[in-house]
């Protein structure tokens, strides 16, 4: 991606046509050749930089951590390819990798229009949701309990172990209410968790919520989530004439007598530039 008039746009799209044999593949190797070859593919952009690979293929974001016998020779050289660079390969849910599939769905609407929560659907998939039982058999400190919410005419399973009751969200409802809230601004992770724990309950809620960042679309193209950080470093003085040089190069200029560049040598004890 290249940030344009303040926007960011993808660089590059990169298309494969699968040989035969190719696509008697397994899911797993048709992903991780895709892997290799993009990244061979765009090599000068990827050299010396920190990067993130977002994949739908869960395995492959263990791929380093499994022992070399697991594989076979070609899986092998992929990954030994891959490993050259950076490698940190990360989960997405696959129909929440927009980026990637960009081209192949066509859901931009949703992306800009979020669903409107339900909340009489809301109620209704709070009771199907055997999780409720569950939940409390495993968690004594959470205490559900329904509550009545007049301006959404509804009663809702809600904590009643904070400060104020918090409704509880089935599983399938949880996108929803993330997107409600999230589209508004798209805040960094730690701000649209505090708004949604303030608003709303369900287990395991932080690093659910931490992964929908990552997956949304909005924010993989305009936020980058790791910063590489090189601390300044000092080096020791010389102590004698052109012990220690600095040598750069500038141009191109117009040609002067045929050269273009031009080189310069300074000599770090004097100061003196040749
Ligand atoms: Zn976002």
């Amino acid at each position: 991606m290249q940030l344009s008039n303040s926007n960011w746009e993808p660089i590059a799209f990169l298309t494969l046509k699968l040989s035969t044999t190719q696509q008697n593949w397994s899911t797993y190797d048709r992903k991780l050749l895709a892997i290799y070859t993009s990244m061979k593919k765009f090599r000068h952009m990827l050299e010396g930089r920190e990067f993130i690979i977002y994949t739908d293929q869960k395995p492959l974001t263990y791929a380093f951590k499994q022992k070399p016998d697991k594989y076979i020779p070609r899986q092998l050289r992929h990954l030994e390819y891959i490993s050259q660079f950076f490698t940190d390969i990360r989960y997405v849910v696959g129909t929440e990798n927009k980026v990637a599939d960009a081209l192949s769905r066509v859901e931009i609407d949703a992306i800009i229009n979020p669903p409107i929560l339900d909340y009489k659907k809301f109620a209704q998939t709070q009771l199907h949701v055997s999780e409720i039982q569950s939940l409390l058999k495993a968690d004594s400190s959470i205490k559900l309990e329904k509550q009545h919410f007049p301006l959404e005419g509804v009663s809702l399973y809600c904590d009643m172990s904070l400060e104020t009751p918090q409704p509880f969200v089935p599983k399938n409802l949880r996108q929803v209410v993330f997107q409600n809230l999230h589209f508004l601004s798209h805040p960094r992770i730690s701000a649209i968790t505090n708004l949604i724990s303030k608003c709303f309950f369900w287990p395991g809620m932080r690093k659910d919520i931490k992964n929908r960042v990552r997956a949304c679309e909005k924010c993989q193209r305009a936020k980058v989530f790791k910063h590489a950080k090189a601390p300044l470093s000092t080096f020791a003085l010389p102590d004698a004439h052109f012990a220690h040089i600095h040598i750069d190069y500038f141009g191109p200029y117009p040609p002067s007598k045929g050269y273009k560049y031009c080189l310069t040598i300074i000599d770090r004890y004097s100061r003196c530039v040749a």
